[in-house]
């Protein structure tokens, strides 16, 4: 159920905004930093904002208008919100068996033992919630929102109060949510490398406006969306197949776009597909094949762009090998120096630890 909101909101000084579509399906990540007015939009799509001005509507169903304003629990939408609010005197089934109880939605495809599958919650049933950690807390949360049999699930910032370790874990479920759920998903966050592990497509918001939406791959690879992605940070995400794993060497062999990657092991299956994150400081350049370099993943690769600031020691590379475009942060004086310049052919050489393994569920 596709989602449109076209509203303001004033609180003194600050103004949000906001005309945007946000897609039916998958996870749109609304990113931007602290005060920009990311749980704002949240609350005000939850119908918890009196303060909105304006239009929201959820395929044909209005929520907000300027006559009429449905109230939350109306609302066909779960809230993940940062700290897990459950029942303290209801055990972990406590609190999904009343969260079952107030669904209406028949239609849906969500059960309870579907839902304590994907979040692997049978260990937990007859624990009391002020007995369990921040994670199976966040764990309990996420479910019982699912079991309100919502058509969209909204969660601000839920995994800020968790250890990069619970993190890590939970993001993996929560990727898998819509897929296994059929309902999509809106996360605010402001940390980026959570938005390339989970986020099929990204809301930039900036100073209570939303600056660019779309697909994730293209707006990380924007140099142009830098300021609002965070410069230090920003690279491409690239999907690729294990192929291999090299228990002598402690690596996985991986497949993408028919070229070869190598990373340290990661305890998945060959088959298994996974998105890795290559960050453009990560990622030098060479006209030739290096030879005697300890960098393993060498990518024959085509110069697509390069954005200069003369401004800065720096330039951006942007390449394209296969389909999939990749970036490269070098130096201006290097550009010269090896002639670069779109069309050019070049290999991408990535250090294979260079991968973001937090996104499969592994801490660095
Ligand atoms: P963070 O990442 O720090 O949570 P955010 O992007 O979610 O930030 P909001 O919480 O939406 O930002 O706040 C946007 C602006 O609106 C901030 O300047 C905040 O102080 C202000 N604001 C939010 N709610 C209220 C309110 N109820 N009354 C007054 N000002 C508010």
């Amino acid at each position: 159920m596709s989602l449109s909101v076209n509203v303001t909101c004033h609180f003194g000084d600050f103004q949000l905004q906001v005309d945007q579509s946000f897609s039916g399906t998958g996870i749109t990540a609304l990113f931007g930093p602290s005060g920009c007015g990311k749980s704002t939009l949240l609350r005000i799509i939850a119908g918890l904002e009196s303060k909105a001005k304006g239009v929201v509507n959820s395929g044909a169903a209005i929520w907000q208008n300027e006559k009429q304003f449905m109230p939350t629990w109306q609302r066909d939408i779960g809230f993940v919100f940062q700290e897990p609010r459950l029942f303290p005197h209801l055990t972990v089934a406590g609190n999904l068996a009343y969260a079952q109880k107030r669904s209406t939605n028949i239609q849906s495809q969500i059960t309870l033992e579907k839902v304590v599958a994907a979040l692997d919650l049978a260990p937990l049933l007859n624990r009391r919630v002020t007995a369990l950690s921040g994670g199976e807390k966040q764990r309990v949360a996420i479910g019982r929102s699912l079991l309100t049999k919502p058509s969209l699930m909204l969660m601000d910032e839920p995994l800020s109060a968790l250890d990069m370790k619970r993190r890590s874990s939970i993001l993996l479920l929560i990727r898998s949510l819509p897929e296994t759920f059929g309902v999509p998903v809106i996360y605010v966050t402001h940390a980026i490398d959570e938005v390339a592990q989970i986020a099929d497509r990204i809301a930039l918001l900036s100073d209570g406006r939303i600056c660019a939406e779309g697909p994730l791959d293209a707006i990380l690879e924007n140099p142009e969306l830098d300021d609002l992605t965070g410069r230090f940070e920003a690279g491409v995400v690239i999907d690729a197949k294990i192929t291999g794993q090299d228990k002598k060497f402690q690596l996985t062999l991986l497949e993408c776009q028919g070229q070869a990657l190598i990373m340290p092991l990661i305890p998945l299956h060959i088959g298994e597909t996974v998105r890795l994150r290559i960050r453009a400081r990560d990622v030098a350049l060479a006209t030739e094949i290096p030879r005697g370099l300890s960098i393993r993943n060498v990518l024959p690769a085509r110069i697509i762009a390069i954005d200069s600031n003369l401004e800065s020691a720096f330039a951006e590379v942007i390449l394209v090998f296969g389909d999939r475009k990749l970036r490269s942060r070098i130096t201006r004086a290097s550009v010269e120096e090896l002639n670069l310049e779109p069309g050019k052919a070049v290999y991408a050489l990535i250090k294979s630890i260079a991968f973001d393994r937090r996104g499969i569920g592994i801490t660095p």
